[in-house]
């Protein structure tokens, strides 16, 4: 039996990268970081695009900069992890595309799915590689979807990707618990950001949100909680799982 050890969301001392860093929640998800302590790297394709994010972190006392990262693209993917490994590394980078499955072309398909999942893929086995060599361990958390679980109306490759995400979140948790290495997947419901407000506040949008159990969208706050335990040693028991944060969203009366 392992000695009791107290749980705690602290992760002073420790490094985090986040991809997708420039927006939404991925914005959201690295303030979080630094503010439990995280010295916390921001990627994503353009560097000026997160300089504001780096300033704000450090404005709040946090610690954090910036790298150039595509997630479709090994070699950029490569470079992020020469210096070392993160301890924590969060897969956020995502697109998505509104469109029925009939018309979908082969060129965004491959976007769509190029971006969801094989980034992930990259940034995953290149951050467990150098967590490997280091032989120190950590945490990859892939930001899924609870469009991964079910399906809906005009989003069929990002299903198809957030689905397969998270079957890839499960394989790499069984090869790489052995190195100290948890991957889990969070799987968020609808979060409300500046790119979906207007979506939201039509009558499409507001029957939508009568169908969540909770009658309202997530907040990115909301995902906070979820983020901080599989980030940390309060979640050290956990490898494999899909944390789903959707105000009841999936569990929608039939
Ligand atoms: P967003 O568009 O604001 O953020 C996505 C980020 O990924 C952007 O900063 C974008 O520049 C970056 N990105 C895209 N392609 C990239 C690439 N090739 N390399 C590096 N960075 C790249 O969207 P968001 O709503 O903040 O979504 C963030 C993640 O959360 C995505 O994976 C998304 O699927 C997931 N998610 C969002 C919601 C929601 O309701 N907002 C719900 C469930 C899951």
């Amino acid at each position: 039996m392992r000695e009791d050890k107290p749980m705690h969301f602290d992760l002073s001392g420790r490094t985090a990268l986040v991809t997708g860093a420039s927006s939404g929640l991925g914005e959201h998800f690295a303030r979080v970081l630094a503010k439990a302590g995280a010295e916390v790297t921001l990627a994503a394709r353009r560097l000026d695009a997160l300089k504001e994010n780096v300033d704000a972190i450090a404005g709040e006392g946090g610690k954090a900069k910036a790298v150039e990262l595509d997630v479709t693209d090994e070699a950029s993917v490569a470079k992020i992890f020469a210096n070392g490994p993160f301890d924590i590394v969060v897969n956020n980078a995502g697109v998505t595309l509104t469109h029925p499955a009939i018309k979908v072309e082969e060129a965004e398909w491959d976007k769509v799915v190029d971006t969801n999942l094989k980034g992930a893929f990259l940034v995953a086995q290149a951050a467990a590689k150098a967590m490997k060599e280091a032989e120190r361990g950590g945490s990859i958390v892939n930001i899924a979807s609870i469009l991964g679980l079910r399906v809906a109306g005009g989003v069929m490759p990002y299903s198809v990707s957030k689905a397969g995400l998270i079957q890839m979140t499960k394989a790499m948790a069984l090869e790489w618990a052995r190195y100290g290495i948890r991957v889990n997947a969070l799987c968020p419901g609808y979060i409300e950001t500046p790119l979906n407000a207007d979506f939201f506040a039509s009558e499409a949008g507001k029957a939508l949100i009568k169908r969540i159990p909770q009658r309202r969208l997530g907040q990115n706050a909301d995902l906070d909680g979820a983020l901080l335990l599989l980030s940390s040693d309060a979640g050290a028991y956990m490898t494999g799982s899909e944390l789903v944060v959707d105000g009841g969203h999936l569990v929608s009366s039939l």
